[in-house]
């Protein structure tokens, strides 16, 4: 495929140790670069990258490198290569995955946004310290373009206050922002917004159930564009069983592990999140091709891991019937939700007979996105349309970014 190299934008994805990028244009998502520098602060940080998807090459940062070492590799040694690249950059786009109340649309970076991040760091203390640490290097870096922040709990900003209000003392919600903020919301706008195309509606009288299953998981509730529910709460800890996180359970749990078993709160904290889900569930993978290989071949603990995913999401979709009144569609992306049909197929299944949703078997096993397929998997017949969208946050961190330079 040729893509005009005229004007592109990067996009960076940055975690505490790690930070993602990739250089696309915006207009057709075609994606020029993309790579990631891993192990940053560690004695073996290195960086790795492909042009055009192909030819992977890869180096040692140095022991200790930081994401400004990482940020000045990609400008002096990649980009060198590739002066028609570099000079195509108009923009600077970063994924933000807490925002909290603040931040609702897309935002021009300036210091009092970076203080915004900061501001948020107790509701995402994993991932926005690092956000910030790649912001500043990459606006050190590249300081002759626009920073533009995406927040991931943007989308959710529409849910009224019936959805993302805790029962519990007003004040920690007001004083403390105790409440469901969600996340993937970049994601849950993207699929349902291609759905509504793909499917011939307004996105403006449109009600979908957009299901992001991946490694994290999320299900959103969409009412002519707004999202109204959502699957994960103050963390992305809520909801969904996923590969390594708990989902919804008992808070309970928690004051029994640690005030009977002497857990510490840190301890528990490790468990829920890095520890439970589907791993704990199969006791051998937190991947879901292991979980389906286990199911296949009959292990009693791979059938209850596939069993309760599906389970638990066949209950969050049923359950956004209430706040969507008329569902049109259901829609299906992340790596599980774009390629696992014998999941769609058992969450289909589970939804009560009154729903109506029919899948058409065929085109449902055909809809396998890393194999090219995709769109509607329902039968004529089922009374909500059931789609495949593969989801590409990176393409709108990129719009978003370069409608700041238009
Ligand atoms: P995240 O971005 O949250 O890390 P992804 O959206 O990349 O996660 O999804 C990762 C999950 O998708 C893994 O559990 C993986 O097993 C699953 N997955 C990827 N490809 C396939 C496939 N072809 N069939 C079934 N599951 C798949």
């Amino acid at each position: 495929m040729t893509s005009n190299v005229e004007k592109t934008v990067l996009v960076i994805n940055c975690g505490s140790s790690s930070l993602k990028f990739a250089i696309i244009n915006p207009d057709d998502g075609h994606v020029f670069l993309n790579g990631i520098a891993e192990k940053l602060g560690l004695p073996d940080a290195r960086i790795e990258w492909r042009f055009e998807g192909i030819d992977k090459e890869s180096a040692d940062l140095g022991a200790g490198a930081d994401h400004n070492v990482a940020v000045s590799f990609l400008n002096n040694n990649i980009l060198s290569k590739r002066k028609d690249l570099l000079d195509s950059i108009c923009a600077v786009g970063h994924r933000i995955v807490q925002g909290g109340e603040l931040y609702s649309e897309p935002t021009l970076v300036d210091d009092e946004v970076e203080k915004g991040i900061e501001k948020c760091i107790p509701f995402a203390p994993l991932h926005n310290p690092g956000h910030l640490i790649g912001i500043r290097a990459a606006r050190k870096a590249f300081n002759k373009v626009p920073h533009v922040t995406v927040f991931d709990t943007a989308f959710h900003q529409t849910m009224p206050d019936v959805a993302y209000r805790y029962a519990i003392p007003e004040e920690l919600y007001t004083k403390h922002g105790i409440r469901r903020y969600g996340a993937h919301g970049t994601s849950h706008g993207y699929v349902y917004n291609e759905a509504a195309r793909e499917l011939g509606y307004e996105a403006s009288d449109f009600n979908a159930i957009t299901c992001h299953l991946g490694n994290g998981a999320s299900i959103s509730a969409v009412k002519n564009g707004k999202c109204m529910d959502t699957s994960m709460g103050l963390t992305p800890l809520d909801g969904l069983v996923m590969g390594t996180r708990t989902g919804s359970i008992d808070a309970s749990v928690v004051f029994f592990m640690c005030d009977v078993l002497h857990y510490k709160v840190e301890e528990v904290r490790e468990i829920f999140n890095k520890k439970s889900g589907l791993i704990a569930l199969s006791g051998t993978t937190s991947d879901w091709r292991g979980i389906c290989e286990g199911y296949k071949n009959g292990d009693e603990k791979c059938t209850l891991a596939f069993k309760m995913f599906c389970y638990r999401a066949a209950k969050f979709i049923a359950s956004y019937y209430v706040p969507l009144g008329h569902v049109d569609a259901i829609v299906f992306t992340g790596g599980i939700g774009e390629n696992s049909f014998i999941m769609r197929k058992q969450v289909i299944e589970y939804l009560p007979e009154i729903l109506g949703a029919r899948l058409d078997d065929a085109l449902n096993e055909k809809a396998v996105a890393y194999l090219g397929g995709r769109g509607l998997i329902s039968a004529p017949d089922s009374r909500v349309k059931i789609i495949v969208v593969p989801t590409n946050e990176e393409l709108v961190i990129a719009r978003s970014a370069y409608k700041f330079v238009k």
